[in-house]
């Protein structure tokens, strides 16, 4: 597909053709199966400044937290009993968890589970030698989204860093053997029609296993504030288009997505995602993992929380898939 068409499409050009073949395409690929990620959001402190999140480190009143080893191998225990295949570790960018420490948390998972269970990390930027060193310990796959490939609105986004540093680590994750997920923020303030587009385009051009898309959410604790949220039908656009360029990448129905709609990751699915991604992180501290306004607002106990995600799964005609859920090969 054209970069034209890509943005006749995000601009409503067939929705109905668009999401119908986003449809078909999830149905050939990954029938009516959704795999879970139980996301453990072990700290919330952050050395960086995006200016639509939340935890960026200006935002000086968030009460900040760090969970240690053994808390965060309770939520990875929490995981695994909640029939989950995946694990993502996430944080703020914090130095605080050091090359050693990350990697003692993969070799533990993987002497206490074997090969039952797939480890992500989400950690941000971090060095060659640490991504290679978690990458032989055990962790199968990396999350890096680029947010836009816009170099002028990524500067402004994410100001002190450059997207080609990303774009270089994103090689790098590819080189060392790590599946690699990317994605956008939709309805970024300054994105046009035309860099969404290019956005969808370039990221289906880097061969990746995952690629993430959620709509931009207003935090008012940040400069983006006054900002209108990502729009809901362009977000299930950039889904469907995902789908049909890269038919075998996992694609989720982000969280982001039901911050804006109840039922919005459900329609996510039906037009072509594949994987929805519950937080495990431990209740007392699940609420200050405030990216956006919205997250992790549940009170419930964590495996209520999945039991219910499981249910809203279900409900729409899916099923929640216990396995680990890796990208489909192309044969
Ligand atoms: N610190 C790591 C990083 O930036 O890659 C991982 C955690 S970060 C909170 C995870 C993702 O949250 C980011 O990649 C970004 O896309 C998303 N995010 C942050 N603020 C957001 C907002 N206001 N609306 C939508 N997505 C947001
Ligand atoms: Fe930090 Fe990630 Fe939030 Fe940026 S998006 S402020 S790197 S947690």
């Amino acid at each position: 597909m054209k970069l034209r068409e890509i943005k006749e499409f995000i601009q409503g050009k067939d929705d109905e053709a668009l999401f119908s073949e986003g449809e078909k395409l999830r149905e050939k690929l990954f029938g009516k199966e959704v795999y879970l990620r139980g996301v453990v959001e072990f700290s919330n402190i952050c050395k960086e400044k995006c200016l639509y999140c939340g935890l960026r480190c200006q935002n000086s009143e968030l009460k900040r937290y760090r969970l240690n080893f053994d808390e965060i191998m309770e939520s990875v225990e929490l995981v695994k009993k909640s029939k989950i295949g995946t694990v993502v570790l996430q944080s703020g960018n914090d130095p605080h968890y050091t090359e050693e420490f990350i990697e003692k948390i993969i070799k533990k998972i993987r002497e206490k589970y074997g090969n039952t269970i797939a480890i992500t990390l989400s950690l941000g930027e971090r060095s060659y030698d640490e991504l290679k060193r978690w990458k032989d310990a055990g962790a199968n796959r990396y999350l890096l989204k680029v947010e836009t490939f816009d170099e002028e609105l990524y500067r402004k986004m994410r100001p002190g860093r450059e997207l080609k540093e990303r774009l270089k680590l994103i090689e790098i994750l590819m080189k060392l053997g790590y599946e690699v997920g990317s994605g956008v923020i939709v309805g970024l303030p300054g994105m046009t029609d035309e860099i969404l587009a290019n956005d969808i385009l370039e990221l289906s051009l880097l061969g990746l296993h995952m690629i993430a898309s959620g709509p931009f959410i207003p935090h008012n604790k940040t400069p983006l504030y006054d900002y209108s949220c990502g729009d809901l039908t362009k977000s299930l656009r950039t889904i469907a288009l995902l789908r049909i360029l890269n038919p075998y990448s996992n694609i989720p129905s982000t969280s982001a997505m039901a911050s804006l709609e109840k039922d919005a990751r459900v329609q996510g699915l039906i037009v072509g995602a594949n994987v929805i991604m519950p937080s495990v992180t431990p209740l007392k501290v699940r609420k200050l993992y405030n990216i956006y306004p919205g997250k992790n607002e549940s009170d419930s106990s964590t495996l209520e929380d999945v039991n219910k995600i499981k249910e809203i799964i279900s409900s729409a005609g899916f099923i929640p898939s216990e396995s680990i859920g890796n990208y489909k090969k192309k044969n």
